[in-house]
């Protein structure tokens, strides 16, 4: 009976609330109730209060965030649980990125990805030991059949921690759609989120794009932001003057329980009565993630640090999160009459901030002389581009840019190099995909050389290289300034608890720094009496250490490392122990 009224009742306030509210779709319903995905399946993947150290869709460098980061009070070796029944259905070691990864794929068309993780299951843990000796490798990366691992909601999977590329301890988490490999967000899914507070609206800026592409040259106005508790004005509540096509960006994060910068969920601005553009960070594809550069005021970003998300888009940007855009975003009025904006910003838990601001149409606004863009060619983001003089040449292939651009290039003349520097346009334009440049050696290049060359960006870091007909061709992500250099230096160990002939009483692992001066590390295997031994690596530590098998014998052995870099310069280090 009593669950009977409940059920009525329930059935009253979904009438009552949700109805009037189900013409303005947008954001009378949280997130999570817009969103189809099943509600409640997934458990948390921690029994830690949920404190999260980072968001889905958060603005990362040349990414959007695809999970949630649990905090894990600055710990490694909290317990892991599988969030719903499934089976491992990946198993991943990786140097950098990832780190420790395991993916659990769920009958109902998702997987959850656990990532950063100290150690796996005992279970799990010998399955990876297995594969790593059979390939004698300790990055691996493999496919588990469902019968090999299967886990029901609340298993213990793995333990929480900070390798590959993690910058503190937390667990990294994600839910993607299984098919697709697109990462979703699982607070669509129903879990829990503790957030009271409303995101916090930092600054407006209004870029006059004049229909010229947008780029580092675009006019912007910066408006001082001020308010609290969801509700925001521009300081001094000016009308904001403007003619020609403008566009709108704010500076926005949110301030979860804990207190840290966090993203938020979505942006929508709305003129006069019209939606105009609405970006929500429900899910994306891998193959978009770096599209985050173009969605935000990327010049800024690199020049000042500042996070800018625009509430225009640039025609070659393939996200798919702007799900409402009225002319790309772009305004354009010519009539007399004040116009309001309105910017709403929400976070994952459906808390909002509005910012209200007007703006007036004025012939004589936006006449600031826009630099001149002067270049050698103008690019098109929709074709391949190509760039040809004898020294170099540049392909830009098709959906690598996001706007047209006016392509500038400067030659440097390096007398004593191996090539002259070559300023390929200039790197506050951001890319998409990575395009081809090829620099053309000079005499410096020996033909002994020829397979140790590669290329070097402007802050010296590789990008890899090989050497075809008189030139060196790489495959680089940014424009920048590039030349030709060599790398013939073998990578570098230095023993941190070996030393030839050390008696290693009561020592569980050999240590050792290794690193690699310009073309990075390849491979690198160890062996103890000839007998491969797993070398386990953390680069951002350098630290590469082997953990002693208890069955060793005492006595006299020999530990040997051989590492090899990108350009196939090797080192062998050898010590004897005695155990
Ligand atoms: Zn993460």
């Amino acid at each position: 009976m009593k669950n009977y009224w409940i059920l009525k009742l329930n059935k009253l306030l979904f009438i009552l609330i949700v109805f009037p509210f189900a013409l303005n779709p947008a954001f009378s319903l949280s997130a999570s109730q817009r969103h189809p995905y099943p509600k409640g399946v997934f458990n948390a993947p921690m029994k830690l209060p949920p404190s999260f150290s980072g968001s889905f869709g958060e603005i990362r460098g040349n990414h959007f965030h695809s999970g949630l980061d649990y905090r894990t009070n600055q710990r490694e070796g909290y317990p892991v649980y599988a969030v719903a029944d499934g089976y491992v259905s990946r198993l991943r070691v990786q140097l950098g990125g990832f780190g420790n990864a395991l993916y659990v794929t769920h009958p109902n068309g998702f997987t959850s990805v656990y990532a950063h993780l100290q150690r796996f299951s005992p279970k799990i843990s010998q399955l990876v030991s297995f594969y790593q000796r059979k390939m004698e490798s300790f990055a691996v990366d493999f496919p588990a059949s469902s019968l090999e691992i299967p886990v029901k909601k609340g298993d213990l999977i793995a333990w929480s921690g900070n390798s590959g590329s993690s910058g503190g301890p937390h667990l990294h988490y994600e839910i993607r759609d299984t098919k697709t490999e697109e990462v979703i967000n699982p607070a669509l899914f129903g879990l829990p989120v503790n957030d009271p507070i409303e995101p916090s609206i930092t600054a407006l800026y209004m870029y006059r794009l004049n229909g010229q592409p947008f780029n580092e040259d675009t006019p912007k106005q910066y408006f001082e932001v001020k308010g609290s508790d969801g509700i925001y004005h521009l300081s001094g509540s000016p009308v904001i003057n403007f003619s020609g096509d403008v566009g709108f960006g704010i500076t926005t994060f949110d301030r979860q329980a804990a207190g840290n910068k966090n993203g938020i969920y979505s942006i929508e601005l709305m003129l006069d009565s019209q939606v105009v553009f609405f970006f929500e960070n429900d899910r994306f594809s891998f193959a978009n993630t770096r599209a985050s550069n173009a969605h935000i005021d990327y010049p800024s970003y690199l020049l000042y640090g500042k996070t800018i998300q625009k509430a225009f888009v640039e025609p070659g940007n393939p996200l798919n999160n702007y799900k409402t855009l009225v002319n790309s975003g772009i305004i354009n009025l010519k009539d007399d009459s004040i116009h309001k904006l309105k910017f709403s910003v929400e976070d994952i838990a459906g808390n909002r901030s509005i910012l209200r601001f007007e703006i007036k149409y004025n012939s004589k606004a936006n006449l600031s002389n826009r630099k001149q863009s002067s270049g050698v060619k103008t690019f098109k983001y929709n074709e391949q581009n190509i760039f040809n003089t004898d020294d170099i040449k540049v392909v830009i292939p098709k959906g690598a840019l996001y706007n047209d651009m006016v392509f500038t290039y400067s030659k440097r003349v390096f007398t004593t190099g191996y090539s002259d520097y070559h300023q390929i346009h200039n790197r506050l334009t951001p890319l998409h995909t990575p395009y081809s440049v090829s620099i053309r050696a000079k005499p410096a290049l020996t033909s002994q050389l020829q397979n140790k060359s590669l290329i070097v960006n402007s802050r010296g870091s590789s990008q890899g290289g090989t050497y075809e007909n008189g030139f060196v061709r790489a495959s680089v992500s940014s424009f920048d300034t590039f030349h030709i250099t060599t790398d013939t230096v073998a990578p570098y160990v230095k023993p941190i608890n070996l030393f030839n002939g050390k008696t290693l009483k009561g020592l569980q692992k050999l240590q050792l720094k290794v690193w690699d001066n310009l073309s990075g590390i390849a491979s690198f295997k160890g062996y103890i009496d000839g007998q491969w031994v797993l070398m386990e690596y953390d680069p951002k530590s350098r630290t590469m250490w082997h953990v002693l098998d208890k069955g060793l014998s005492s006595g006299k052995h020999v530990f040997e490392l051989k590492i090899v870099d990108n350009k196939q310069n090797t080192k062998n280090y050898k010590a004897t122990f005695i155990k």
